[in-house]
């Protein structure tokens, strides 16, 4: 007999309701109730809801909680996403590199970036290896209007209003079970063993469980305020801490496309996002308080969007980088903000959100002893937080910029953390392969205790378990960047061929047109994109 356990998440922003559905979906789907789950939220809180974009693997969580790809895309105003398309990173003259989803395989040994690097870089790495960065360009969509017939399909994620993608998850959830409680949570009240043992209402509830999700978002209601868990900070190799975020309304300038894919173009002290949904733009300008001022970042940010942004309406969101000491200690686990935060780049906040719920499914107590589980549960995110962190940090350390301030800061050494020192040392000497993420015990890397990652207590580096960021992704970004030019003509001369573009990728975009219809008008006729009139043609960025 299974015992059912009090689970009790705090917070209904998208960590909160993502946990509350995926655990449902996950303990409770097979007529067993391993997990009786409520959600308390605060009817005075406003969630953070920016405009969102993803990686794939937010179709697993949609593929659990079972919920239809093109519902979901009606319900969140999603559009899809194929690429990141990063601009004025490398030198801040226009150029661009694609970071995409899908990369073609040349046969059974990958020799794809060899070639390129013995090549004259004429054309950029990813086009070489994937249709996607072309597909994005021509503003194509990621799926056809009929059945796909078009060989290997394409990766994608989507664009989409997080704060409608709560409200989705909480009608599906509580319809299937779940509890919710719109009530402002005052009081947490300690169980003389040290657990949490409930959390009292401003409407006079008691809410008792046996475990607690601190979902309550960067004031972290239940971890910091009342278990006084610490905050490990890591803006040292992040410096941005702001966002100027906007939107852009189709009704008011609808440039006739919709882009497949999110652009992260750098300004003057950090970099702006471009999320494309189905009624409206959201931009956030991303930057550090410490090289431009709040008012100077909303100025440059009406300047690059152009002269209809002059009265839009603007909101600043303070955020800090860094993660909780323990994601899980005695009875509670933080999720969402609350555990962790690095700054949006790589889309990656609902993703680890989504994996610590779907790694709390997996080491769901069935008995009293939990410390085992925390210890494997918090392993398992300082690894994944750290292989996020390294990946960031590297779009930065690698840019040749130096026009302002903020880009010479970034450039400097103690920007870049040794764990990402060692790979790019390494890389220096080996081009990178998959077996560089076999293990990640790197020459020169420091092993006992490691200046950053891991939690406090735990003595072994965090490791790159390559299921989120493998060889494909960091060659994407490493070449986009020109890593290893220098050493490239010291290894294979100054007269070189140009790049062989691989045969599946010319075959595919051979018929692209007619396989795949534009974008926007996919997402017109599937998932009830309305129709507005084209204000102006814009170029890209
Ligand atoms: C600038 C920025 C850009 C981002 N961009 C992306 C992106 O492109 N892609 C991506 O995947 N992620 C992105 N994220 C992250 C994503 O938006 C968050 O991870 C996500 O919103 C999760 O937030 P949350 O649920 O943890 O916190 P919140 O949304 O802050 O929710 C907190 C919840 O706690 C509740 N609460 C607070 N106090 C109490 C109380 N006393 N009693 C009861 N309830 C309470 C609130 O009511 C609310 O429901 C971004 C985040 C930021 C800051």
């Amino acid at each position: 007999m299974i015992k059912t356990r009090k689970v009790l998440v705090v917070g209904g922003g998208s960590a909160g309701w993502m946990a509350a559905a995926y655990l449902n979906a996950a303990l409770n789907s097979d007529g067993m109730r391993r997990a009786d789950i409520s959600l308390v939220e605060s009817p005075d809180v406003p969630r953070i809801g920016v405009g969102e974009a993803t990686i794939p693997n937010i179709n697993h969580i949609l593929a659990v909680v079972g919920i239809d790809q093109h519902d979901f895309m009606r319900r969140v105003d999603g559009t899809f996403k194929q690429s990141i398309r990063y601009v004025n990173w490398l030198h801040g003259k226009g150029e661009f590199y694609h970071h995409p989803f899908s990369r073609q395989r040349p046969g059974p040994i990958d020799r794809a970036s060899e070639f390129w690097l013995r090549s004259d870089r004429s054309i950029p790495f990813s086009e070489t290896v994937s249709a996607q960065p072309i597909i994005c360009e021509l503003n194509l969509s990621a799926q056809m209007l009929g059945p796909w017939d078009f060989g290997r399909p394409l990766s994608y994620a989507y664009h989409m209003n997080a704060l409608k993608f709560a409200d989705h998850l909480c009608e599906l959830s509580t319809a299937r079970g779940v509890s919710h409680y719109l009530d402002h949570v005052t009081d947490v009240e300690m169980a003389e063993n040290g657990d949490i043992a409930a959390v009292k209402t401003k409407g006079g509830r008691r809410l008792e469980a046996d475990l607690f999700l601190d979902c309550t978002g960067f004031q972290s209601l239940l971890m910091e305020k009342k278990l006084g868990v610490g905050w490990v900070d890591c803006s040292k190799w992040l410096l941005n801490d702001r966002a100027v975020t906007m939107h852009v309304p189709y009704e008011q300038h609808f440039p006739g496309y919709v882009r497949p894919y999110t652009t992260a173009t750098a300004l003057s002290s950090g970099w702006v996002w471009e999320i494309p949904l189905q009624d409206k733009r959201s931009l956030g300008y991303v930057h550090s308080s410490a090289f431009i001022s709040e008012e100077d970042a909303e100025r440059e940010v009406r300047r690059f969007e152009g002269s209809h942004a002059a009265s839009l309406d603007s909101r600043i969101v303070r955020f800090k980088v860094g993660h909780r000491e323990k994601a899980w200690v005695r009875n509670c686990i933080a999720i969402g903000l609350a555990g962790n935060f690095i700054e949006p780049l790589e889309s990656t906040g609902l993703y680890i959100s989504d994996l610590a719920a779907v790694m709390l499914a997996e080491h769901f107590p069935r008995g009293d002893d939990y410390a085992p589980l925390a210890f494997r549960f918090n392993r398992i995110m300082a690894n994944r937080f750290y292989e996020i962190l390294d990946f960031i940090n590297m779009h930065f350390c690698l840019t040749r910029r130096s026009d302002t301030e903020y880009w010479r800061e970034v450039r400097r050494p103690e920007r870049l953390n040794e764990r990402l020192k060692a790979k790019l040392d390494y890389w220096r000497v080996k081009p990178p392969s998959p077996a560089d993420f076999e293990d990640q015990l790197l020459p020169n890397q420091p092993v006992n205790p490691l200046p950053s990652g891991g939690y406090p207590g735990d003595h072994r580096g965090p490791i790159d378990t390559a299921t989120l960021w493998g060889y494909e992704s960091y060659e994407a970004i490493l070449y986009g960047m020109d890593f290893l030019a220098e050493e490239c003509d010291a290894w294979y001369g100054s007269d070189r061929p140009p790049p062989l573009v691989l045969k599946n990728v010319i075959e595919k975009l051979s018929v692209v047109h007619q396989k795949l219809p534009p974008h926007h008008v996919w997402l017109q006729r599937i998932a009830g994109m309305g129709d507005y009139p084209v204000t102006q043609r814009r170029p890209f960025a």
